[in-house]
């Protein structure tokens, strides 16, 4: 197990532990990345005919009510080893270092703040009690699995062929899927009501109009 690298850690306790009513940003946040995720491969392509391709870049979303999970996927650059290790063992990326300087001068309200600007992939954690970001970087042979509670640490694996989601299978697959293993409901922190088509289809609406790519709702029948 991997400690994260550790200055982000007070923020990272704040954010999950808060009782910040916008939970809901972060779909927001993981369309985001999965759109810059695209948008990457997009300009790799540009720059690189070998890293063309030719399948259409698209956002898919899913929600498994029974297993009470919610999936976020692209098809866009991916990461390798290194890179889960780099973008997602590092708290306090670009957001967050914003956000720990603005906290300086604004204890009290902390939590409000986090909704100013983008606060990135650890706020899946506000509403995830497990994190699991499976990844193919473009070109690679092999895919990994970066998982963690959010607060232990983090592990990252490589994943057998057999075991990855269809979308990552064959050398020639790319992209990141990324399953939030929601905190069970409760009164006050009511999880529950990110297990709805209708709900995910308004975050959508409301957070993640901008984004260029489609965001394909996969519904599956349970
Ligand atoms: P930011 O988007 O501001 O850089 P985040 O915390 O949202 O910060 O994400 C951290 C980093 O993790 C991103 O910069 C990117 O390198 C990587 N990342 C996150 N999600 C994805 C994804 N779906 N595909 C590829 N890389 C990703
Ligand atoms: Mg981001």
């Amino acid at each position: 197990m991997k400690q994260f690298k550790t200055e982000g850690k007070k923020l990272l306790d704040l954010m999950i532990n808060s009782i910040y009513t916008n939970k809901e940003i972060f779909l927001r946040e993981l369309i985001s990345n999965a759109s810059d995720a695209l948008d990457k491969l997009s300009f790799e392509g540009l720059t690189d005919e070998s890293k063309r391709v030719d399948e259409t870049l698209a956002i898919d979303l899913s929600f498994d009510k029974d297993a009470r999970t919610i999936t976020v996927a692209d098809n866009g650059i991916g990461m390798t080893a290194e890179e889960l290790d780099e973008n997602l063992g590092t708290i306090a990326h670009s957001g967050s270092q914003e956000f720990k300087r603005q906290n300086a001068d604004a204890q009290g309200d902390a939590v409000d703040i986090i909704g100013q600007f983008g606060v990135g992939f650890y706020s899946s954690f506000m509403v995830a009690k497990r994190v699991r970001v499976v990844s193919r970087a473009l070109g690679e042979d092999v895919a990994h699995a970066w998982e963690s509670d959010g607060v232990s640490g983090y592990s990252i694996d490589e994943v057998a062929e057999a075991d990855l989601p269809e979308a990552l299978r064959g050398e020639r697959a790319h992209g990141t899927q990324i399953t939030l293993f929601l905190r069970d409901s409760t009164e006050e922190d009511d999880t529950d009501q990110f297990l709805s088509e209708w709900k995910l289809r308004d975050l959508v609406r409301q957070y993640s109009n901008y984004v260029r790519y489609p965001i394909r709702m996969m519904v599956t029948k349970s």
